[in-house]
């Protein structure tokens, strides 16, 4: 027999489940074109913009890649780069010695193991220089339509304020959330959500009255 604490806990969790389905209904009408802010014309150049937006805003990212990918055009270019000039291509980006270093040997191991192609699956995807869970689920979700939750800066305040995780460790954020969505909406969820946090629940004072999913917030007016 179920103890009553368990039975209790699927019951919040069915609760928490309509409420995440309501939410992610309400964004989706509201950002109907919600997509990845980074431009990228293919795999290789949204990993690499990516590797590059990491503590740095897509617009910056998106000033620098024309240049970047017309001097580098694919991983075989950025395998064979000269550090030091690769570093001055990106360093408007920041922590640019750091993202050289990953994108000479990301680019490296696409050209010895994957036939410089990107490989499309979490596992091989994160053995890359440079490339967590986060950027996986970018370039599978965004290019190959394999949905992942995103968890970025805004996908981790607003679902915290949602009241969708109390945890704080990215990958167990991305787990809780996977459990919440359906599986196919994992992607459109991030990119909603993240258009949601640029536009309406700032890191510092939310609109939250400007805000079309409030109702189901618990922290409405309380930020
Ligand atoms: S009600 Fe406020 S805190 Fe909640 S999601 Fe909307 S803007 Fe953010």
């Amino acid at each position: 027999m179920k103890k009553k604490g368990s039975i209790k806990n699927i019951e919040i969790l069915l609760e928490k489940k309509k409420r995440a389905v309501k939410i992610l209904s309400l964004l989706e009408d509201e950002y109907p074109e919600a997509k990845c802010h980074l431009n990228f014309d293919g795999p290789f150049e949204l990993l690499i913009g990516c590797i590059l937006s990491a503590q740095c805003t897509d617009k910056r990212v998106n000033e620098v890649t024309p240049g970047l990918f017309k001097k580098y055009p694919t991983p075989f270019e950025f395998s064979k780069a000269d550090q030091s000039e690769l570093e001055q291509e990106i360093h408007s980006c920041g922590f640019y010695r750091a993202k050289t270093k990953s994108i000479i040997n990301c680019s490296k191991a696409l050209v010895e193991e994957h036939d410089g192609e990107v490989p499309r699956t979490m596992d091989e995807l994160t053995k890359l220089a440079g490339v967590g869970r986060k950027t996986a689920n970018v370039v599978l979700g965004n290019y190959f339509g394999i949905p992942g939750i995103i968890v970025d800066t805004h996908i981790k305040r607003l679902s915290t304020r949602l009241g969708l995780t109390t945890n704080s460790d990215p990958t167990k954020i991305e787990y809780d959330l996977n459990e919440l969505m359906p599986q196919k909406k994992w992607t459109i969820f991030s990119n909603s959500l993240g258009d949601h946090g640029r536009t309406v629940c700032h890191a510092r004072k939310p609109l939250c009255g400007d805000c079309i999913i409030s109702l189901l917030c618990p922290s409405a007016g309380l930020v």
